[in-house]
């Protein structure tokens, strides 16, 4: 017997030792195993073999049984597995796990091995004798006969049959004992010699320099292209990546999770005459696992996917790209707090592959990378083709008379471009009817009770959501402090402008683009489609619409209230208007009508609105970083963010004095807190902040480390939920 060390998916930092039989322990190292673990059998995998162990040999459990012929982690994940673990101070089995598709980490008995992807087929028995009498069996049934004719040129896949026959049909022949069904292991024919290089427009000159530029490095190095919404940059990505498949090396591609639309796999799969492999929250767990695969064994040449994609292997790696790399999709908010354009940059080191990140709004995280020259920088300041720039305006709503929330002016500019036959985009950043309930009477406020926040009225549905915690219940129709039945809503959400525009436009139609009226597969892609069929001509919506869409007939671009960010106590929310306002603004006027957007605002002498719209993002970017300096703000200097949770405030609160308490050791941390997070109490727990600041990563990772190994000895610790955010960027 020998005793292996595995790596388990719980929170804890350490791994295990178990025994097992000395004939496997050659190529174990990233392998999965099934252990006893308490009670329960897990899934673990293994990361050291011949251990000493420091335990007796008869505590020791034996491995029930080793899942894998061949590791699932290959060294260099591991690597990097262990890299996270200390960089995010995670526990080592929950990153790995996290490394490797849901199929893999989960129990299953009899499915724990991994799939060879098969496909299905149909094709006539052997048995001569059913055969003879075919003709006969089958007159009664002129669509059985005509599948028996269509087998008997040879076996058909199950899924070209099934568009043309139905399952009953398929049934007869099978009952009759005419037709089988065959799994065919899927050899997937070699893209390599599929590729072929579509018709393609010659790139402007920007784009020429920023494509030979990026073809220049074959090893490491990250290069930002800041290229504004319609400069092109997708076509500089198809350039840039030809020559890599050209020479077999396979393309990995981030996008945002909106972002990955069946146009944008089209355009990659027109351009290259290969099929694209999609990694996406619809696909289903073994789809996931075929995708993963195929990247691996190297029968794929570019795969296409959101965050947790960055953990696709590749067998043969050509290159990273990351676009819209300011996505805040990037960022895993909960558990492993990982930012995957941090791990991109990782992983291009570490295969030595060249790193693109592309932006029209970048992170001021990437920029300041760019202009302190660790990241090559190439900008792409013009659209492509002729099309201009929407000209943004501020619209001072002081005093003036509103409809559901829009100034009577800006009502008469969006009839003059219905009247021509144009689209008109009002954005709103609240979903629902209304923010909120309230009694005219008493002044009641109907709140969620669990999060102390007033609850989202959504007419259409009938009843009040509680946008934090999804707590849903029936409108009232009485208040219940008073039970007057005078209930009233405030504010203005989608659904209410949406009907509001309705009525002060009655010829034209109006759609909603919100995360309420698109759920479900395909909606979304089907609402835009019908959009820029011109059978909606006013949008209302959310942040969605500001995702990489195009709407080339929107002339008038509207938002409502840019204020709130303004005021924001989150030192990263002028940054995130100005992104917002620019990604909205690069969605109009792409075709020769010129566009324009105009800002609803209080303030219009704002300095931040004045330089955004009068100088332009990457302008606004440059002087928000030197604001930052000053205030010594990241990404100057580097932040983790402790938070505790607790249905007791004070337990919340004390641990943090706690943490603060660990960190006065460190001279050089700033500890700024506790105090409550923005949202302050969700599904009743009590929500507190900690953040600990320094100009040093290092020195912040090692007071960190220690900080967290001292925290888990404690037990105060296990009394409330707590977790450590490594570069936070959301702090509700
Ligand atoms: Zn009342
Ligand atoms: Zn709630």
């Amino acid at each position: 017997m020998q005793v292996i060390q595995v790596a388990i998916a719980v929170p804890m930092p350490q791994l295990f030792d178990y025994k097992i039989d000395v004939l496997h322990t050659n190529s174990l190292v990233g392998c999965r195993v099934l252990v006893p673990f308490g009670p329960r059998k897990c899934v673990g995998i293994v990361l050291r073999t011949h251990v000493e162990s420091q335990y007796d040999d008869a505590k020791l459990k034996s491995v029930l049984e080793v899942l894998d012929s061949d590791p699932v982690c290959s060294e260099q994940m591991l690597i990097l597995g262990r890299w996270m673990s200390e960089y995010y101070h995670h526990p080592i089995g929950e990153v790995l796990h996290t490394l490797l598709p849901a199929v893999l980490r989960k129990l299953q008995s009899g499915k724990s091995k991994v799939a060879v992807s098969t496909h299905t087929y149909l094709q006539l028995t052997s048995q001569n004798a059913a055969h003879e009498d075919a003709a006969e069996l089958l007159t009664r049934s002129v669509k059985q006969f005509d599948l028996y004719r269509l087998l008997e040129k040879g076996k058909q896949p199950l899924a070209t049959v099934k568009q043309t026959f139905t399952a009953a049909i398929i049934k007869g022949l099978t009952d009759k004992s005419l037709l089988e069904k065959t799994e065919v292991v899927e050899t997937p024919s070699d893209w390599r010699t599929q590729l072929s290089v579509g018709e393609k427009p010659i790139p402007n000159v920007e784009q020429a320099i920023a494509i030979s530029t990026i073809n220049l490095a074959t090893n490491f190095s990250t290069t930002l292209i800041e290229g504004v919404t319609g400069s092109g940059k997708t076509e500089v990505y198809l350039q840039i990546i030809e020559p890599l498949l050209k020479i077999g090396k396979q393309v990995l591609i981030l996008v945002p999770e909106i972002g990955l639309t069946p146009q944008t796999v089209g355009r990659f799969e027109k351009r290259f005459g290969i099929r694209v492999g999609t990694l996406h929250s619809n696909l289903n767990n073994s789809e996931r696992l075929q995708v993963w695969q195929q990247a691996r064994d190297g029968s794929l040449g570019i795969i296409i996917g959101t965050r947790s994609s960055i953990f696709t292997e590749m067998k043969n790696p050509g290159m990273i790209i990351v676009d819209e790399e300011h996505d805040e999709s990037f960022k895993q908010q909960d558990n492993l707090r990982y930012h995957a354009r941090d791990i991109a940059v990782y992983r291009a080191r570490q295969l030595n592959i060249p790193l693109v990140l592309g932006s029209a709004t970048p992170s001021l995280e990437s920029l300041h990378n760019a202009l302190e020259k660790k990241y090559k920088h190439i900008s792409l300041p013009n659209r492509a083709g002729s099309s201009a720039m929407p000209v943004q305006r501020l619209m001072n709503i002081k005093g003036q008379f509103m409809q559901f929330g829009i100034a009577q002016g800006m009502l008469d500019k969006m009839r003059e471009q219905l009247d021509a036959g144009n689209q008109v985009m009002v954005f709103v950043n609240r979903r629902g009817y209304a923010p909120a309930l309230l009694c005219h009477q008493c002044g009641h406020v109907e709140n969620c009770q669990r999060c102390d926040n007033p609850m989202t009225v959504h007419k259409s549905l009938n009843n009040l959501q509680c946008h934090r915690c999804a707590d849903t219940r029936q409108l009232p129709k009485n208040c219940a402090q008073c039970g007057h039945h005078e209930l009233d809503t405030f504010g203005v959400g989608t659904e209410q402008l949406q009907q509001g525009l309705e009525t002060i436009f009655p010829n034209f139609s109006t759609v909603r683009v919100d995360s309420d009226t698109v759920r479900g597969k395909g909606k979304l892609n089907k609402l835009l489609q019908d959009i820029n069929q011109k059978k909606f001509q006013i949008l209302v919506g959310t942040q969605i619409l500001s995702k990489g869409h195009h709407f080339p007939d929107v002339t008038l671009v509207l938002i409502l209230n840019v204020d709130s960010a303004l005021f924001s106590a989150d030192f990263r929310a002028p940054e995130k208007l100005a992104q917002l306002i620019t990604q909205l603004s690069g969605r109009a006027g792409r075709s020769d009508k010129l566009g324009e957007m105009w800002l609803q605002t209080h303030c219009p002498e704002h300095p931040l609105l004045q330089d955004l719209i009068n100088n332009g993002f990457s302008d606004f970017a440059r002087y928000a970083l030197l604001e930052r300096k000053h205030a010594m703000l990241p990404p100057h200097e580097h932040q983790i963010c402790i938070r505790s949770e607790s249905h007791h405030k004070h337990l919340s609160v004390n641990f943090l004095q706690v943490c603060a308490q660990l960190f006065t050791q460190f001279k050089h941390a700033k500890v700024l807190g506790p105090f409550p997070a923005f949202i302050e109490k969700k599904q009743g727990r009590y929500r507190n902040l900690l953040i600990i600041q320094c100009a040093s990563r290092k020195y912040l990772q090692q007071a960190t480390q220690q900080a967290n190994d001292a925290l888990l000895e404690m037990a105060l610790s296990k009394q409330v939920r707590w977790s450590i955010d490594v570069s936070p960027i959301d702090f509700s």
